[in-house]
């Protein structure tokens, strides 16, 4: 058996033929992987497509993750952040062209803290009620994502790149945790939210 077909009827390979596969990989096995990947893809969501309001609201970072262009040490950036009444407009706009779920998406920036960013969300909540809010603004405290749940949030992204830790020290400084990103993960979960991790796939270090 060809270890494409191996890996879809166990839904699971060994690392050894993982690497194998991912090394080796033809036509054919290019081939049966896309036919597999529209096969779950139409049994999972049929042909209807998800669209998503994305709203880059702030481009500031506190952070430093080496990887990542809005980083706080990269000075070659024209920083911004959005208003309040400029994330609502973008909200009517997205509305207007039949947008159902809005996403808040910007780095760690201190100046949307707990206060502002439970103004923003309550505001859009109030607005919009029959739309998911959906936040993507990083590792925040217990509380805070507990006042946004209760502001009206309903689905929080927070990518998470890597499980391991020698991994994660390839793409983070010393002062972030990798513990401290799973902690937000099962905070946010504990508190009812639809959470989004993603991954990352070809960073630095990722054949560790
Ligand atoms: S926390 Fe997110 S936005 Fe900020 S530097 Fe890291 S990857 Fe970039």
């Amino acid at each position: 058996m060809k270890l494409v077909e191996k890996l879809i009827q166990n839904r699971i390979l060994s690392k050894e033929e993982f690497v194998e596969l991912l090394a080796n990989t033809d036509a054919e096995d290019r081939e049966i992987l896309r036919k597999e990947a529209v096969r779950l893809r139409e049994k999972y969501y049929g042909h209807d497509v998800y669209i998503r309001g994305l709203i880059e609201f702030t481009n500031y970072c506190r952070n430093n993750c080496y990887y990542c262009g809005i980083r706080r040490d990269n000075r070659h950036l024209e920083r911004y952040r959005l208003t309040k009444e400029e994330i609502l407009s973008c909200c009517e706009s997205g509305y207007r062209l039949g947008y159902r779920t809005f996403v808040l998406q910007g780095g760690e920036d201190p100046w949307f803290n707990d206060d502002r960013m439970e103004d923003i969300v309550r505001s859009i909540r109030t607005a919009y009620p029959d739309c998911a809010i959906t936040l993507s603004v990083g590792e925040r405290s217990r509380e805070s994502y507990q006042r946004l749940k209760e502001a009206g949030a309903d689905r929080y992204l927070l990518r998470h790149e890597t499980a391991n830790e020698a991994h994660y020290r390839k793409l983070h400084p010393e002062e972030m945790s990798l513990a401290n990103r799973k902690e937000c993960l099962y905070t946010l979960k504990e508190l009812g939210y639809q959470v989004g991790a993603g991954f990352m796939g070809g960073g630095a270090g990722a054949d560790i």
